[in-house]
């Protein structure tokens, strides 16, 4: 079993930096469309989060993008709850002009920094609404060959303004060796192109604990992650029904590590760097946001 620092045992200060701002973490997925990013969305939901209303899936108060969709729910620890947005957003890749599909995505994470902004510089400073987002999965269409010119592009735009972690979708159509390849081709442009990843920081105290720096460089190593998603339960051959998706020569298990990354990424969004995901944001995304914001309107 993996190492996993739960949120209720973080270090006490960073624990309260994140509860006195109210416990708020957004995600948001994007990508081509039919990579299963709604299908990841449902199985995170399933296997670890609480819909907070689900009747309340549509119609969110979010104005101008129609078409995105925001789906709220809280994840519980002993004495802990957060509240967790996830944002999906309309595939893009199918338009006849494909140019600026990245243009929504970027859009919708400035006008959250805009918006938060605004209610900052009210009298009482009071943020009721605060939808910035900590963190964007990009869903990497798994053909094994490279990254699309749309891709990293995108992918550029993205990580000027939000942590950005790109995922290879449905993993489970790739062999091992394909996997190895395709996550090493991945890095390479990443590294050549310059686009900035986040990367979970190593601990660099004095008395780093080994077995959480062995977590991290476990998860660092694992980028790209290989996501699987799936709806459906069926037997893992021990009598239990688990996540799965099912092949005639048998089921890739979308919480089993040695069939794909999904874990991982889990406990990097929900655990492990959760409050890097949030203070990051704060202090790198939003300040930069802020400052340009300032410098640009002469104030
Ligand atoms: P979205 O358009 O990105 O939201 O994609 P969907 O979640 O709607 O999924 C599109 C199709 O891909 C559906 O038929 C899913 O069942 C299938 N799918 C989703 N996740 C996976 C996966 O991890 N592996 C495989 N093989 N298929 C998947």
């Amino acid at each position: 079993e993996n190492i996993i620092v739960g949120v209720s045992n973080l270090p006490n200060q960073r624990f309260k930096i994140v509860s006195e701002q109210g416990g708020t973490f957004t995600l948001m997925v994007c990508g081509e469309s039919g990579l299963g990013k709604t299908t990841f969305i449902n199985t995170l939901f399933q296997t670890t989060l609480k819909h907070a209303d689900p009747h309340q899936r549509r119609n969110q108060p979010i104005k101008r993008t129609v078409e995105i969709d925001v789906l709220r729910a809280i994840l519980e620890e002993k004495n802990f709850s957060l509240r967790v947005n996830v944002i999906d957003t309309p595939g893009f890749g199918d338009n006849v002009n494909n140019n600026k599909s990245w243009q929504t995505i970027v859009d919708f994470i400035d006008e959250q920094h805009d918006s938060y902004m605004r209610q900052e510089q009210q009298p009482h400073r009071d943020v009721k609404f605060d939808l910035r987002v900590h963190a964007v999965l990009y869903f990497i269409r798994p053909t094994g060959h490279g990254l699309k010119p749309l891709d990293i592009e995108t992918m550029k735009r993205i990580s000027t303004r939000a942590n950005l972690i790109p995922v290879i979708a449905k993993s489970d159509t790739l062999t091992a060796k394909e996997l190895q390849e395709f996550k090493l081709r991945i890095r390479q442009v990443v590294e050549a192109q310059d686009i900035r990843i986040f990367t979970p920081p190593l601990d660099e105290s004095e008395s780093p604990d080994p077995a959480v720096m062995e977590h991290a460089r476990q998860l660092i190593e694992s980028m790209p992650f290989a996501v699987v998603g799936s709806e459906t339960k069926f037997d893992n051959g021990q009598g239990t029904l688990v996540p799965a998706r099912k092949y005639p020569w048998g089921i890739v298990e979308v919480e089993n590590d040695n069939h794909c990354d999904f874990r991982k990424l889990r406990s990097l969004l929900l655990r492990t760097n959760l409050l890097d995901l949030i203070l990051s944001t704060e202090e790198l995304h939003y300040e930069a946001y802020r400052k340009l914001r300032l410098e640009g309107s002469g104030a």
